[in-house]
C-alpha cells in the first residue's frame, strides 16, 4: 500500500499496526483508519471519504467538529480549562442554570463518562432509598433489566446479563435485582414481593447496544407509574437514546414520562470531551452533601462551554425535527430493500438497526464491511444486528445517497 497520505501523517497501515502492538486488545475495530471528520463524513488517512453511521455510539449528533462547539471549546481552553471543585468557577452555574432549564430539572450533578453518570444514579439512589424511604442500612436494592447496557464500570457491570461484559470481573455489586425487558407484569411482580427495599428501576428507554430494542408502547408510563406506587425512583438511562437521536429531546418523552433521575452523556459534548450529568430535583439530588461525591473534572470549565454549545445546536439547527422527519424516510427506505438478509427493521428517529438473517456464511460483520468498502460506516452489535445512527445534522439528499449504498451493497450480497 503506497498510496499518498493526505490526513495526518501515517497511512493507514501504519495506524492499524501501532493500535494493535501497542494498544490493548478491548476492542476489535473495522479495519477503517479516520483521520478527519466533519458533519456526517470521515475521511481515512489516504482521502477515502466516508458517511459515519455509528456516530460514536450517539455522542456526535450535532456531527463530527461542529464549528459551534468548537469555537467554544478553542476560545477557552485559552482562558481556563480546569480548576477542580475545590473552588468556584465562573463558567459552571451558567451551564448549570442552562442545562436544567433544557431538561426541566431542578439541579444537575455534573460527571465525566457515561458509566460514571451511571455509577452517579446508583449511589444517589441508594442514599435516597436510606434517607428518604427508610430502607435499612445496606438493604438497598435496584431492579435493571435484562440486555442491558449501562457502562463498564464494576457497578454498571454488575447490572448486566451479558457474558462477554462481566466473565471473570467479579465478584460483584450485591443488590441488583434483574428483571426482563419490555414486561411491566415482571416489574410489579418483584417490587409486590420487595418493593419495601428497593430503592429504584434504572432503565434504557430504548435499549441501545443490546440492538435498539425499543419497548412496546405504554411501556415506560406503565412502569413509571408502578413505581410511583411502590415509591421507588424511575432511572432513566438516556446516555444513547436521549438529546434528539429518537426525535424527541428524550425518549421518554414519547410517553409523557419524566424521569426522577435522568442520566446523560455521549451527546452532550458533541463529541468534543468526556461529559455526563445526572438530573434530578431538589428533594432527590440535595440528599448528597459536600465530600460524598465528587470527580476531579466533573464540571470543569471547558467541558461546560463545549456543553452548552453542544446544547445550543440541537435546538437551533432542529436536530429533533430532522431525526424523526428523516429516521420515518429511512425506515421506509429501508423496508424496500427486498433480500433475505434483511430480517426486520426497527428503530425511532435516527436510532435504527436492521437485524441480518445470516445467509450462505454472510453474517452482520460481512455487510459492514462492504459498507466500509463503498463509504459508509456502521457496526454490528451482537453478531446479527447492524446499528445505523447517522449524526443528526445529515440532510434528506445525503441521507438518500446512503441509502444508495446500502441498498447497493445488500443487492451484491445475494
Ligand atoms: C455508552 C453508554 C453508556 C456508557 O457510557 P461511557 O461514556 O462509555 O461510559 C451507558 N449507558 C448507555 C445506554 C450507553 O449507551
Amino acid at each position: 500500500m503506497s498510496e499518498k497520505v493526505i490526513f495526518g501523517n501515517i497511512n493507514s497501515k501504519e495506524a492499524i499496526e501501532l493500535e494493535e502492538r501497542y494498544g490493548a486488545h478491548n476492542y476489535k475495530p473495522l479495519s477503517v483508519v479516520i483521520a478527519k471528520g466533519e458533519g456526517v463524513y470521515v475521511w481515512d488517512p489516504e482521502g477515502k471519504r466516508y458517511y459515519d453511521f455509528l456516530s460514536a455510539y450517539s455522542a456526535l449528533n450535532q456531527g463530527h467538529c461542529h464549528p459551534k462547539i468548537i469555537k467554544a471549546l478553542t476560545e477557552q481552553a485559552k482562558i481556563l480549562t480546569l480548576t477542580s471543585r475545590a473552588f468556584f468557577n465562573n463558567k459552571l452555574g451558567e451551564y448549570e442554570k442552562y442545562i436544567t432549564e433544557f431538561f426541566g430539572y431542578d439541579m444537575v450533578l455534573p460527571m465525566n463518562t457515561g458509566a460514571e453518570g451511571v455509577e452517579t444514579a446508583i449511589k444517589l439512589s441508594r442514599k435516597w432509598g436510606y434517607e428518604k424511604k427508610g430502607i435499612k442500612s445496606d438493604k438497598a436494592r435496584i431492579i435493571v433489566c435484562e440486555g442491558n447496557f449501562h457502562g463498564r464500570t464494576l457497578g454498571a457491570i454488575s447490572a448486566s446479563t451479558d457474558p462477554e461484559c462481566t466473565e471473570n470481573f467479579g465478584p460483584f455489586l450485591p443488590g441488583i435485582v434483574k428483571i426482563p425487558y419490555n414486561n411491566p407484569e415482571a416489574l410489579e411482580k418483584v417490587l409486590e414481593e420487595q418493593g419495601k427495599e428497593v430503592c429504584a428501576f434504572l432503565v434504557e428507554p430504548i435499549q441501545g447496544e443490546a440492538g435498539v430494542i425499543v419497548p412496546d408502547d405504554g411501556y415506560l408510563q406503565k412502569t413509571f407509574d408502578i413505581c410511583k406506587r411502590y415509591n421507588v425512583l424511575f432511572v432513566a438511562d438516556e446516555i444513547q437514546s436521549g438529546i434528539g437521536r429518537t426525535g424527541r429531546l428524550l425518549a421518554c418523552d414519547y410517553e409523557g414520562v419524566k424521569p426522577d433521575i435522568l442520566i446523560l452523556g455521549k451527546a452532550i459534548s458533541g463529541g468534543v470531551l468526556p461529559i455526563s450529568a445526572i438530573l434530578a430535583n431538589r428533594d432527590i439530588m440535595l440528599v448528597i452533601k459536600p465530600g460524598q461525591h465528587g470527580s476531579t473534572f466533573g464540571g470543569f470549565p471547558l467541558a461546560c462551554v463545549v456543553a452548552k454549545a453542544a446544547l445550543e445546536v440541537i435546538k437551533e439547527e432542529h436536530l429533533i425535527e430532522n431525526a424523526e422527519r428523516l429516521g420515518k424516510i429511512f425506515r421506509e427506505e429501508m423496508r424496500r430493500i427486498d433480500s433475505p438478509l434483511i430480517k426486520l427493521i426497527r428503530g425511532k428517529g435516527l436510532l435504527n438497526a436492521a437485524v441480518i438473517k445470516p445467509k450462505d456464511g454472510v453474517e452482520a460483520w460481512d455487510v459492514c464491511v462492504k459498507f466500509a468498502e463503498k463509504g459508509l460506516l456502521c457496526k454490528p452489535t451482537h453478531k446479527h444486528i447492524i446499528r445505523f445512527a447517522p449524526p443528526l445534522v445529515i440532510t434528506e439528499p445525503q441521507l438518500m445517497d446512503a441509502i444508495g449504498i446500502i441498498k447497493e451493497v445488500f443487492c451484491e450480497l445475494h
